[in-house]
């Protein structure tokens, strides 16, 4: 990987995108995996043209379902490393049942969310989380509603690693998604990024503060209550101005869905990725099958 930001990259200038495309390439040296050995899967939006700037396999999935086609792609072939990402309206609203279950199941990837607080290809729609009161041409006399807590969202239903970063703070963003693609388990990566062009009233996220190196916030993130406790303060203080970000919740011991699969019997010994692609017995086999059928 060459930590290069790619000269066609077609975001706005000033959105908070390209901090997301940054942190990633620098982290994919550290994480010590070839282009060939990466899958980004993305959704729709413009955090959806990720993966057009990215050197590794990609796939440009439909709206809020990258997090199937990566979950079917890690069983397919669990050597490779699953990256899927998405924004706030394609994985918290299209997709939220997916980021779910996902989470609920452990499957071992990194899902990172672009949230910057509006849907932004489609011109700055209220998203699911736009602040309350927040006006845009869906909700012109402002969101009646509360925003969705991603963070207390993934942590109860059972993702092993919750982190949130913001494209302000690119070495931090570096280090939690290094973190993320090592860490066996569903990690999700809630990622500020700015909307300069749809959201002029967003905040830019900054100052933003670290709560793993603040000693303001002492909590352990192995502690799931008080992971938990400290999760809900970040997302309350978030739309009061202040901006808390770091790894909030980290569970090493939980086992993945894979793992907990292997366990009772139910993962086949070779990988479907495998069983296609190694010698050719069996492609030809099926491949033959499939022809006398039709004669
Ligand atoms: Fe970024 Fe917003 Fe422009 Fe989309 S519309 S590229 S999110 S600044």
């Amino acid at each position: 990987f060459t930590p290069t930001l790619e000269p066609q990259a077609t975001w706005c200038p000033g959105c908070g995108d390209f901090g997301v495309l940054k942190a990633l390439k620098q982290a994919m040296p550290e994480v010590g995996r070839n282009p060939d050995e990466v899958l980004l899967v993305t959704g729709i939006g413009c955090s959806g043209k990720l993966n057009s700037y990215f050197e590794s396999y990609g796939y440009h999935s439909i709206h809020g379902r990258s997090l199937p086609i990566a979950r079917a792609a890690k069983l397919a072939n669990p050597e490779l490393e699953v990256i899927a990402a998405g924004g706030d309206g394609d994985g918290y609203g299209i997709g939220g049942n997916h980021f779910m279950h996902t989470a609920r199941e452990n499957h071992d990837m990194t899902y990172i969310v672009f949230n910057n607080e509006i849907f932004g290809l489609t011109k700055g729609q209220t998203s699911p989380t736009s602040p309350k009161g927040h006006k845009s041409k869906t909700q012109p006399h402002g969101s009646a509603k509360d925003p969705i807590r991603p963070l207390s969202l993934a942590l109860t239903s059972g993702a092993s690693y919750v982190a949130r970063t913001a494209a302000v703070n690119p070495n931090q963003a570096k280090e939690i998604l290094v973190e993320a693609m090592q860490h066996d388990g569903f990690a999700h990566v809630d990622f500020l990024t700015q909307c300069p062009t749809w959201n002029k009233d967003a905040r830019q996220y900054v100052p933003y503060i670290d709560v793993n190196d603040n000693d303001d916030y002492d909590f352990d993130p192995t502690n799931k209550e008080e992971a938990a406790a400290m999760a809900t303060e970040a997302e309350q203080s978030l739309y009061e101005g202040e901006v808390l970000t770091g790894r909030f919740y980290v569970d090493a011991d939980r086992p993945s869905y894979s793992e907990e699969k292997q366990a009772i019997g139910e993962m086949p010994e070779e990988p479907l990725a495998e069983r296609y692609f190694d010698d050719d017995y069996e492609w030809e086999r099926t491949h033959d099958l499939l022809l006398d059928r039709h004669k």
